[in-house]
């Protein structure tokens, strides 16, 4: 289910742009707008919701089939060395999109600290 007042619902729908690399019927790959690496994109699964704590076994197997693409999406944006995925979780995470996603950076060598 999408959400009217959701940044990233509104991007799936179309209804803002986006620079959409890849898109199924579960899931919608983007380039995130200030890119903290070289290569910094953004999966997100079609279904709105904000935490892995309100997955059930419907969402997890979406997030599993995110996963399983995630590296032929990946390489195919220049992530061809390795990357790093990274999926904030609430306040303390820095969150700032409350619809889950799954940020891949990489292109380059990623400071750890
Ligand atoms: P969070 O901090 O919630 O884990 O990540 C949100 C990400 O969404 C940030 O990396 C931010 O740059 C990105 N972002 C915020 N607004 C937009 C937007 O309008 N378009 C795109 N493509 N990315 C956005
Ligand atoms: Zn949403």
């Amino acid at each position: 289910m999408l959400k009217d007042d959701c940044l990233f619902c509104k991007k799936i729908k179309g209804e803002i742009p986006s620079s959409k690399v890849y898109e199924d019927g579960d899931m919608y790959v983007f380039k995130d707008i200030a890119p903290k690496a070289k290569v910094h994109l953004l999966a997100v699964p079609k279904d709105h919701y904000k935490l892995i704590s309100e997955m059930d076994d419907g969402r997890a197997q979406v997030l599993a089939r995110i996963l399983t693409k995630l590296p032929q999406v990946a390489a195919e944006n220049g992530c061809t060395n390795g990357y790093r995925l990274v999926v904030n979780q609430g306040d303390d995470a820095g969150q700032t999109v409350f619809h889950l996603h799954v940020h891949i950076l990489g292109g380059e060598n990623l400071p750890w600290d």
